[in-house]
């Protein structure tokens, strides 16, 4: 039964979060993506095995009574929780024992076209859906989904879903190199996210093991990367990764609000990208009011004011 619940993990963003398993045994997921940090495996529609409700809401109660300051829950498998079937009914066990926790879900979207997903959805406080690549080429090489996802399904899925939930909607997109990192296939996710507008994208690349034989891409890359979505949008460099390479760069008060306006930076990319000087210049122009703070579930950007 323990297997089921894993940590608690201490996040900045989400506070102390206990982990729910819904596939301990084995890995069940309608996609093979490349980095994957499981054993690559045959893409499958629906779970082959099943826990019971109960069996998983006992597991909960039991977390939680050992870990009673818990911030939130969150819900995720060995592969896609969101195929495993009783998923509804899940969620209101959850729902009738958590009392002030949060709930969170981290799903890759397959099934955010059917209603029904939708409809259980709308339940959690955070919903995190990963979208690689909005073009259908980029997205089967990276993810390698099984033949009855379809992206476009995917796509029109989430706008529906942005429509009818009032919770906190987070896009990981993960990027690998050589297949999602060109900017063709940037400007297709940021072309496509405008119409989407999620709370959060978080922006990362391989950071454990992966499945297949791919590799990540470095800090710089992502910095560069997210120069190319929309300013509106808030990108999270969600990678520490090689970190070693940048020099930290002295910025004049127009540079900072020059390179604000293009990109907001959370208080991690100041601290990497800046030098002590220009954090302190930041912190003076912060306390004039010519810059501001906006905050997006547990995300601070400074932004021009
Ligand atoms: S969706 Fe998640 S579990 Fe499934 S293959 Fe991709 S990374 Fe692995």
């Amino acid at each position: 039964m323990n297997d089921i619940i894993f940590g608690p993990v201490a996040s900045r963003r989400f506070g102390k979060s206990l982990g729910i398993d819904l596939s301990p045994g084995r890995k069940q997921c309608n996609f093979d993506c490349v980095y994957c940090e499981l054993e690559p495996a045959k893409p499958m529609d629906h779970y082959e095995e099943a826990l019971s409700v109960e069996t998983i809401l006992s597991a909960v109660k039991e977390g939680l009574k050992e870990h009673p300051d818990i911030d939130v829950l969150t819900v995720t498998a060995n592969g896609e929780p969101t195929l495993y079937p009783h998923l509804a009914e899940l969620v209101e066990g959850l729902e009738a024992i958590r009392g002030a926790t949060r709930l969170l879900i981290l799903s890759n979207a397959s099934t955010i076209h059917r209603p029904e997903i939708r409809r259980v959805l709308q339940h959690f406080d955070t919903v995190k859906l990963s979208l690689d690549c909005a073009t259908s080429r980029c997205f089967k090489r990276i993810d390698r989904p099984a033949d009855s996802v379809d992206l476009e399904a995917i796509k029109e899925g989430m706008l529906a879903f942005r429509q009818e939930y009032s919770g906190a909607l987070i896009v990981e997109i993960l990027v690998v190199e050589g297949i999602n990192d060109k900017p063709a296939e940037i400007e297709a996710l940021d072309a496509y996210l405008r119409r989407l507008r999620p709370d959060r994208i978080d922006l990362g690349t391989i950071d454990r093991p992966p499945a297949y034989r791919v590799s990540p891409v470095s800090y710089e890359k992502l910095r560069r990367l997210s120069l190319l979505f929309d300013p509106a949008l808030s990108v999270h460099i969600a990678s520490r990764r090689d970190i070693g390479e940048i020099t930290p760069s002295a910025y004049s008060d127009e540079e900072i609000l020059h390179t604000l306006s293009k990109r907001p930076l959370t208080a991690e990319d100041v601290a990497i990208l800046f030098d002590k000087a220009s954090r302190e210049r930041l912190e003076t122009m912060l306390r004039k009011g010519q810059i501001g703070i906006r905050e997006t579930h547990g995300v601070k950007f400074f932004i021009p004011a």
